[in-house]
């Protein structure tokens, strides 16, 4: 039988990363599923498409002119947008924005859900997301819904960003974290929320390690 595991939660979470070393040890595919609505957010913006203009997004998607396709080298990730690996590109926080808006369209939902039901049919595979174990992977062998409070996933952003030369102070970080968290919440089209089956990790005072043990040890026990 083939293992599913669906990891959702909001934005700062550490989903991506956590997601990568759990499926690594695991010795199965990780789909970053934000990295397609990202790849979407990006052709919106490179071809002077307003993401909040839902019309044309949708005709866009819906034309198929906006092909998103992930492949994996050395079990590592690209992102595919009309053939282009644009995986470097799809990082910029501009891009994260136009994702956020474009996520919210059912026609850009349909569109990347099908994908990765067609990417996760018959082989193990850890998807993370916001809709994973409450849309795109209903019967995953396991669900966990990873968070941490918002101050902490802002100071983790805060930390990461400084690294990078970006002294963005806490507080516009903060507010940034809130709006995202507030617009995943309400979105009309498959808002985040904790699935019924999916057990909770709050990662608020763990570390790094210490959450992927946490993660291992549920999948450990559910398999
Ligand atoms: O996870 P990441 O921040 O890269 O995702 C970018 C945006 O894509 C999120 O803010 C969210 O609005 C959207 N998203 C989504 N459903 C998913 C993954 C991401 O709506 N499964």
């Amino acid at each position: 039988m083939p293992l599913t595991i669906a990891i959702d939660g909001p934005v700062g979470a550490g989903k991506s990363t956590i997601s990568d070393v759990v499926a690594q040890r695991l010795g199965i595919l990780h789909l970053d599923t934000g990295a397609m609505y990202r790849a979407v957010g990006l052709y919106m913006l490179e071809n002077d498409v307003d993401p909040k203009d839902q019309e044309t997004v949708c005709a866009l998607c819906e034309a198929g002119k906006v092909l998103v396709d992930v492949r994996y080298a050395d079990g590592a990730q690209q992102t595919l947008l009309n053939g282009q690996d644009v995986s470097g590109r799809i990082r910029a926080q501009e891009v994260g924005k136009a994702a956020s808006a474009v996520s919210r369209y059912p026609a850009v939902r349909r569109m990347l859900v099908c994908r990765q039901q067609e990417m996760a049919k018959g082989q193990s595979m850890l998807l993370d997301g916001r809709d994973i174990g409450t849309v795109v992977l209903k019967d995953a062998t396991v669900k966990i819904y990873l968070t941490a409070s918002p101050e902490s996933r802002a100071k983790r952003r805060m930390l990461q960003l400084k690294e990078k030369g970006d002294e963005t102070p806490f507080e516009a970080i903060l507010a940034e974290v809130n709006a995202r968290d507030y617009q995943d919440t309400h979105r009309e089209t498959d808002p985040l929320r904790q699935a019924e089956d999916a057990v909770l990790v709050d990662s608020s005072d763990l570390t790094f390690d210490e959450t992927v043990s946490a993660i291992l040890s549920i999948v450990e026990a559910k398999k």
